[in-house]
């Protein structure tokens, strides 16, 4: 389904929901919000909506759902799906205006928000309160609260907090019929029969507009201490896992880059990456540790010590200040920037139980090695099993025809993920990207159950056509 018949009246009808200045068909504007950071698909929208009210919302959507007129919503638009993307005219309703942050609650640790919220701005109106959002992704500055739900981000700290699924107690949601569907519960404990909500969370925008949360803050955690630890092998970042879930410190990050990664961001941005060691590793790692009390510090450099006693650790180092963490933590950050800088990526975002990533690996560097042609780059958070893999193409080539040329690579990744029992999407989505292949980890039966899902909240199917499945 497509928009082609969106035309004047239309947009004055528009015009008598919204103030006309919240509308627009600036073909720089319509480019900019019609799609996200996947750069694999055109953008082709017809217009968009600006709404400041969920109000408003619901009258966009009722006018949408009687004329038949198909709506994307789109958040920060840092997605990597290209769930974001509006392809046919499609009208893009933006929740960029609705961004206020009500009642933080430091007795319950709950806050309100209106879903356009960057998540960086709840991170600080949280600290402002001597409080904590666990949520944090490298995209937390344009991302929005709404679409870390529609997404069911993962993130930095999911190994410690879960991800966005994991912190909701309740949303308001605008069905495509213009309904608005208030879950938004207050209270932490509610087990009243089925929790619509979660049908909402990761559903990529396909089921409903969320205008509203309610959210878990926690109080702030102990003193983190990062450290980056040079490895020789998938084998000892899985022993140091162990090891640390041995010890009594708390994970907070456990993230890994491999020396090809690690390499790319330091040709990318020379000034500011620096290599921790002497000598350059297989892997890195990037870990957080949590502890308390005078003696942490020590007990976290005996802990490492340990592990290199015993011949796990090639090398390692803690930062001992704000300036050096923040060194450390931009190496990963700064790895989406420095890939998108260097050509056409695709990116995948798959997760692997545990325990396999060894055997992972070693399948997959031999699938690698007979595909010599692509060069790849891992890294990811390994501790929740997630690894980020991604292609990056020949500068000179569109990333559309980057993705169109690979498929047949990715269709063996996907054969292994299988395999292996994991998932071809651990955070990032499915959208567009990913929805030829949603059948190497979702079975017939639930892919059904989905579709008659879809048909119950948009009958017309009119919300985000085309995202997850046709
Ligand atoms: P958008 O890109 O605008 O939209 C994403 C999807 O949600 C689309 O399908 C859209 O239609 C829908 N949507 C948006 N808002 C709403 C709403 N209010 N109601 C209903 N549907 C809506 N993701 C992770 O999970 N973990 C990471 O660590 C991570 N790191 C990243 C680092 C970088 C540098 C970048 C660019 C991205 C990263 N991402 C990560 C991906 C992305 O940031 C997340 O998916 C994020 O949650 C998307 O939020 P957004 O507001 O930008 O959503």
């Amino acid at each position: 389904m497509s928009n082609t018949g969106i035309n004047v009246s239309h947009i004055s009808n528009f015009g008598k929901i919204i103030d006309p200045s919240l509308i627009s068909d600036d073909p720089q504007i319509v480019s900019d919000y019609g799609g996200d950071w996947c750069k694999a698909f055109k953008r082709k929208p017809s217009l968009v909506l600006f709404p400041k009210t969920t109000q408003q919302v619901s009258s966009i959507l009722s006018y949408c759902h009687e004329n038949k007129l198909c709506v994307v919503p789109s958040g920060g638009r840092t997605g990597l799906a290209g769930g974001a993307t509006a392809q046919n005219h499609e009208i893009v309703l933006s929740l960029d205006k609705m961004n206020k942050i009500r009642n933080i609650d430091p007795v319950s640790l709950t806050v309100e928000v209106e879903s356009g919220v960057t998540t960086q701005a709840l991170q600080e109106a949280a600290k402002a309160h001597h409080l904590f959002f666990p949520l944090d992704l490298a995209a937390k500055g344009s991302s929005h609260i709404g679409g870390n739900l529609a997404t069911n981000a993962g993130g930095l700290k999911f190994i410690r907090f879960g991800g966005a699924r994991d912190l909701v107690l309740g949303i308001e949601v605008v069905l495509a019929s213009g309904e608005i569907l208030n879950l938004n519960s207050q209270v932490r404990k509610n087990n009243c029969g089925y929790d619509l909500k979660q049908l909402f969370i990761g559903s990529e925008g396909t089921l409903g507009i969320i205008t509203k949360a309610t959210l878990k803050l926690t109080p702030p955690p102990h003193k983190n201490f990062l450290s980056c630890l040079g490895l020789h092998s998938m084998e000892s970042i899985l022993e140091v896992f162990k090891l640390c879930h041995q010890s009594h410190f708390q994970i907070s990050a456990f993230e890994y880059l491999t020396e090809h990664t690690f390499k790319l961001v330091q040709t990318c941005f020379p000034d500011s990456i620096k290599n921790p060691f002497q000598d350059i590793y297989p892997y890195y790692l990037l870990i957080e540790l949590e502890s308390h009390g005078n003696e942490a510090l020590n007990e976290i450099e005996e802990f490492l010590a340990s592990l290199f006693e015993k011949d796990i650790l090639a090398d390692a180092v803690i930062a001992s200040s704000s300036e050096e963490e923040h060194a450390l933590w931009s190496i990963r950050e700064n790895i989406s920037e420095g890939l998108a800088m260097s050509g056409p990526v695709v990116k995948n975002d798959i997760s692997i139980p545990i325990s396999l990533l060894a055997e992972w690996e070693e399948e997959f560097q031999s699938l690698s090695k007979a595909h010599p042609e692509l060069d790849t780059f891992e890294f990811g958070h390994i501790g929740d099993g997630n690894l980020h893999l991604n292609y990056l193409g020949p500068k000179d080539q569109k990333t559309q025809d980057f993705y169109h040329s690979i498929k047949h690579f990715q269709e063996k990744v996907y054969t292994l993920v299988k395999k292996f029992k994991g998932s071809i999407s651990a955070e990032h989505g499915i959208g567009l990207l990913k929805k030829d292949d949603l059948h190497f980890t979702r079975c017939a039966s639930e892919i059904y159950y989905m579709r008659k899902i879809k048909e119950i909240f948009d009958p017309h199917k009119i919300l985000n056509p085309g995202k997850i499945f046709d």
